[in-house]
């Protein structure tokens, strides 16, 4: 479904932040991409994206290819509109507008107001909380709902796709459980994950395959199962014992 291959991406035309990665997130897949501070985790997904533009870097080299069509070098709307999004890091909701509005914002690209009823609808039921705090002040909710509303205002775009970086960043353990749980319920839906995370244990615990990432490299790779067994990977690249 998505495909990188040798992928480079030069920030400010002199940093080499990424020296070809190559990796892939198979149809309705869920992939770990793991990695150290600095490793260019982050860097991957926004150059998937299209953001990276924002930050002044650019794709230099290689290929990135959403079903089947090249995507690299496009606007970030243009692969919204393909299927892809993605949930940045940092949980950035509009703090003084409710909950609804910021979904509303996810859904911008409609042209009828049915067509963005419909789609609200369908993040209620897919995230029941959202539809319980749907008047609440978006700046006032926990960490972990926040984390929610964003999920919420990304599948706003009925997506195939969602890149989304360091999900369980600053939650309490039963607010991590909790957006995982909400994150493998919409994998049962359909939906494919390329994740981003520190946390390696829960990330493990939800992708079926798992990137490592050193200084701009994939430098492993292999089944969840078997990165979560493999001692070595255990206590070099993943900081567990
Ligand atoms: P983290 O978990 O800390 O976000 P990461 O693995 O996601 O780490 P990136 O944020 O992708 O790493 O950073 C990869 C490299 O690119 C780092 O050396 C970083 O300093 C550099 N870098 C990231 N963003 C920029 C930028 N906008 N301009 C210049 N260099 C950058």
């Amino acid at each position: 479904m998505l495909a990188l291959s040798n992928v480079e991406v030069l920030y400010a035309e002199v940093i080499l932040a990424l020296k070809g990665v190559s990796m892939q997130v198979p149809q309705r897949g869920c992939v770990a991409l793991l990695g150290a501070n600095g490793a260019g985790k982050s860097t991957t997904l926004k150059a998937i994206s299209g953001v990276i533009d924002s930050e002044d870097g650019r794709v230099s080299g290689g290929l990135i290819a959403f079903e089947g069509q090249p995507i690299h070098g496009q606007d970030s709307a243009t692969v919204v509109r393909a299927g892809l999004v993605h949930v940045m890091e940092g949980r950035r909701v509009l703090p003084h507008m409710t909950v609804e509005q910021n979904l509303i914002i996810g859904g911008h690209m409609f042209k009828s107001a049915a067509a963005m009823r419909q789609a609200l609808a369908a993040v209620y039921q897919a995230i029941p909380r959202l539809a319980d705090l749907r008047r609440r002040v978006a700046g006032y909710l926990s960490g972990g709902e926040q984390q929610m509303l964003v999920i919420g205002r990304a599948i706003m775009a009925e997506p195939r796709l969602m890149l989304i970086d360091e999900p369980s960043l600053g939650l309490a353990p039963r607010m991590i459980e909790e957006v995982f749980a909400l994150l493998h319920r919409l994998r049962e839906q359909g939906l494919a994950l390329l994740i981003v995370e520190q946390n390696t244990r829960v990330a493990l615990e939800i992708a079926d395959y798992g990137y490592v990432m050193e200084s701009g490299r994939i430098v492993l790779e292999g089944d969840a199962q078997e990165l979560r067994a493999n001692e070595d990977v255990r206590e070099f690249y993943l900081g567990l014992d």
